[in-house]
């Protein structure tokens, strides 16, 4: 009942929860909008409390995938797939039923991976669905790189907003997590003629971004006040909060985390406090776009090279500050306004075969 009021709050088109009892299976699909094209998404396969907390995260995460795939211009809409990880589950069976599914819907729904999903899960599928991606040829460290160079271009739109020029001469930049977007973050901004500090939890990827990146390091608990132009989050949700906002000493907040705000309130705190946000799903969009430009499922009418679509996240962010100023708004609820009215013109909830 409570998903069936999100639902209509939120104009999801569809959610299916799938069952195999024989394979332990519980799945949830969720297909948010597809005015612009199949609902695009992975498929995350990990342990809940509950159905419900499976059903609200397959949502939640449905409906960012409209947004960040609309705000990019892609044609291409939100979905996601979710598998509660229990035990004793007979993992390729529990596959190969969200697969066959997947397959019924005929090119709605297109999917690759997510949390929990590896490269040889994504083929135990496409034994039994044409509608999941290829992802063999499309590295993982590449896609990295394509986010983080997506987060620069942000970083470009909102060095521009905040000192009339988008270059990083003699700016500070701190990079919050060097992991596999993180690094290259780093790498963008350095090459780019920051100076760069960086911190991890993790120390073997911290020392390995310090010596060949020849950058400075804090502690994880002290890059939130480093005194710097740009925070870059790249490790970890929900970090920037009613406790670390205050603790920020930066003009710009621009990185690859997604939900990197704890709530709505932390986007107008961080508002209040002047610093210029580039929205999560906008800046973090590199990764999504260079996979959606790979996919030879569909024919994609864009001939755009995916590169030039994600420096384009550059006038997208500009566009949002624009706005923000203007509206006197902050960012991330602008971004949501912008990502909306990408649908609206169109909302007709689309069941042909796409690509056939
Ligand atoms: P990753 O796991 O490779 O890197 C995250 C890094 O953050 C790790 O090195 C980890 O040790 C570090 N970390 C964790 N907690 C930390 C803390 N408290 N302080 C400092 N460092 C901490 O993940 P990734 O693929 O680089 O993704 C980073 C973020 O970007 C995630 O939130 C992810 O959802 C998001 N994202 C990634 C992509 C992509 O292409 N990989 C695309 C869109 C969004």
């Amino acid at each position: 009942m409570i998903a069936a009021n999100i639902m209509k709050a939120h104009d999801y088109e569809e959610v299916s929860i799938l069952q195999n009892k024989k394979a332990r299976l519980l799945a949830i699909n969720v297909i948010h909008d597809t005015t612009r094209g199949p609902a695009v998404g992975g498929i995350r396969f990990m342990k809940y409390k509950s159905e419900d907390e499976a059903i609200y995260d397959a949502l939640n995460l449905a409906r960012s995938m409209t947004y960040k795939t609309a705000a990019a211009g892609l044609s291409c809409g939100g979905g996601k797939t979710v598998i509660m990880d229990v035990e004793e589950m007979d993992r390729v069976l529990a596959l190969k039923t969200v697969a066959r599914f997947i397959e019924s819907l005929n090119g709605r729904r297109f999917t690759g991976r997510d949390l929990g999903i590896s490269l040889e899960d994504l083929e135990i599928m496409r034994t039994e669905t044409q509608w999941v991606a290829d992802e063999s040829a499309a590295g993982v460290g590449d896609l990295s790189e394509a986010t983080a160079c997506g987060v620069y271009h942000a970083m470009r739109a909102c060095l521009e907003e905040v000192s009339g020029t988008d270059s990083f001469k003699g700016k500070k930049v701190a990079v919050q997590g060097v992991g596999e977007v993180g690094f290259w973050v780093a790498k963008y901004a350095v090459e780019a003629g920051a100076r760069v500090v960086v911190a991890d939890v993790n120390p073997g990827a911290l020392a390995r971004t310090v010596e060949d990146l020849k950058v400075e390091a804090v502690s994880p608990d002290q890059i939130y006040e480093v005194d710097c132009d740009v925070f870059s989050p790249c490790a970890l949700g929900g970090v920037l909060n009613s406790g670390t906002i205050p603790r920020l000493r930066c003009k710009i907040v621009a990185g690859s985390a997604n939900n990197v705000l704890g709530n709505e309130q932390d986007g107008n705190s961080l508002y209040g406090r002047g610093i210029v946000y580039a929205p999560d799903y906008i800046a973090n969009a590199g990764a999504v776009i260079q996979w959606w430009f790979r996919q030879t499922a569909y024919p994609v009418m864009d001939k755009r090279d995916g590169r030039e679509v994600i420096a384009n996240i550059y006038l997208v962010v500009k566009e949002i500050l624009r706005r923000s100023r203007e509206k006197q708004q902050p960012p991330a609820r602008v971004a949501d306004q912008y990502a909306e009215n990408q649908l609206k013109p169109e909302k007709t909830y689309r069941d042909m075969n796409w690509g056939m």
